[in-house]
């Protein structure tokens, strides 16, 4: 028997940006199939009081990754970033994240283990790994000759490193053997690595027409890490879908992602976060810490400007960086930046749908789409609280999660 189950009078943010309106919402097999008013159903949840969103985005986190401390990443043994994947995805899913973009790290047996129903999880795109060139953001090497790569390869992963278009087009078939949904580029230095420069363009147009062609010929997108003015605009002359972070924007980048659609996946908790494990005493390079005190400022400027002129926003945190299940974060810096909640949120679930591919099935409360969904008690634009106010996260019509209340057994 199909069990029709009823969302009841709740407050319906449909992902588009308008502003909440009652309806009911009716789920079946996983579908919504129904929003309105007055509808029925054979199980009930009420609704009154609390908002029903889709499910949210976050369009670039590191699952396997769990902060940036380097003797605990030295000190760690290699499987327990597997563990410790499994914990950060139910705590990004306890936000009512439904969807994330792996930036790099996870491969194809963390993205299985979700979609056979072994671990719970957000659904996932992954990446696998980031290609760099040498001495760039994905290159480890130290002047004592030790290299000290934050993702260690192995069969599943393999190294990222590429000079040159042939190296490039081998690469990206290898990533896309391995399982890759997008491939992910550093095209420009980094803040968390040794010996590069966030303000230097990394690969040339030949290297990045090769990556670009080959993707586009497997069916799938690309993602660049860009923190230089450029590379972010090396990236969007190749026609790459998002810049990530995005922290020395000038007028011509913002006119060129303008021109192409290129989208900003901003991050804007990422160097926040850095400063943060600092000064609770986390371990890092000193070099590396003067870097993300120097992006900071230039990165809310650049997005704020982005903001201004009308650039596509998805939200994207980052996480790994930082704390896993401190995503939400982001909104309200989102909203600091000149957003407004219901352009941050529709950031957070049409829009993010919109760039991962993923809008005929996902991030709008329509009839047709898949049932991931929200409950938020009260209005879902204070975000400062936002996360404590979520109540309940259905995946696939399947409620997942009771948000932070997890802990008390009571899951059902
Ligand atoms: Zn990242």
């Amino acid at each position: 028997m199909t069990v029709r189950m009823l969302f009841r009078e709740g407050q319906v943010f449909d992902g588009s940006g308008s502003p909440p309106a009652a309806a009911d919402v009716v789920v079946e097999e996983g579908r919504i199939v129904g929003v309105g008013s007055d509808l029925d159903g054979d199980a009930v949840v009420e609704c009154n009081g609390m908002t029903l969103l889709p499910g949210l985005f976050d369009c670039h986190v590191h699952v396997t990754s769990s902060g940036v401390d380097t003797m605990r990443r030295l000190t760690r043994p290699f499987s327990y970033q597997f563990y410790e994947a499994e914990a950060n995805l139910r705590a990004t899913l306890d936000l009512g994240i439904t969807s994330i973009r792996d930036a790099s790290g996870a491969d194809l047996g963390v993205q299985q283990a979700v979609e056979d129903g072994l671990i719970l999880g957000p659904r996932m795109q992954i990446s696998v790994t980031a290609i760099s060139q040498t001495g760039g953001h994905g290159d480890g090497w130290l002047p004592s000759g030790i290299v000290l790569g934050s993702r260690e390869p192995y069969p599943g992963r393999p190294t990222g490193i590429v000079d040159g278009p042939d190296e490039m087009r081998k690469k990206v078939r290898e990533i896309v053997r391995s399982g890759a949904n997008v491939i992910k580029v550093f095209t420009s230095g980094g803040v968390l690595s040794p010996r590069d420069n966030p303000r230097h363009g990394h690969f040339r147009d030949d290297e990045l027409d090769v990556l670009v062609a080959e993707a586009t010929a497997a069916g799938i997108f690309v993602m660049a890490h860009a923190q230089a003015a450029d590379g972010i605009k090396a990236a969007v002359r190749a026609g790459i879908r998002s810049i990530e972070h995005g922290v020395f924007l000038d007028d011509e980048a913002i006119e060129m992602m303008l021109a192409k659609g290129t989208w900003l996946v901003p991050t804007l908790i990422a160097p926040v976060s850095v400063v943060e494990s600092v000064e609770d005493g986390a371990s890092l390079q000193p070099a590396v810490i003067a870097k993300a005190r120097e992006v900071l400022e230039a990165h809310r400027e650049s997005f704020a400007r982005a903001v201004a002129a009308g650039v596509r926003i998805a939200m994207g945190t980052d996480s790994g960086v930082g704390p896993h299940g401190t995503n939400l974060r982001e909104l309200a810096l989102m909203e600091q930046g000149g957003m407004s909640g219901p352009e941050v949120l529709s950031a957070t679930t049409h829009s993010a749908a919109k760039l991962l591919g993923v809008a005929d099935e996902l991030g709008t409360i329509d009839v047709g789409k898949r049932a991931d969904l929200v409950l938020i008690n009260g209005s879902p634009f204070e975000f400062g609280t936002l996360k404590e106010n979520v109540t309940a996260v259905y995946k696939d019509g399947i409620l997942v999660s009771r948000g932070q209340n997890r802990g008390n057994g009571d899951n059902g």
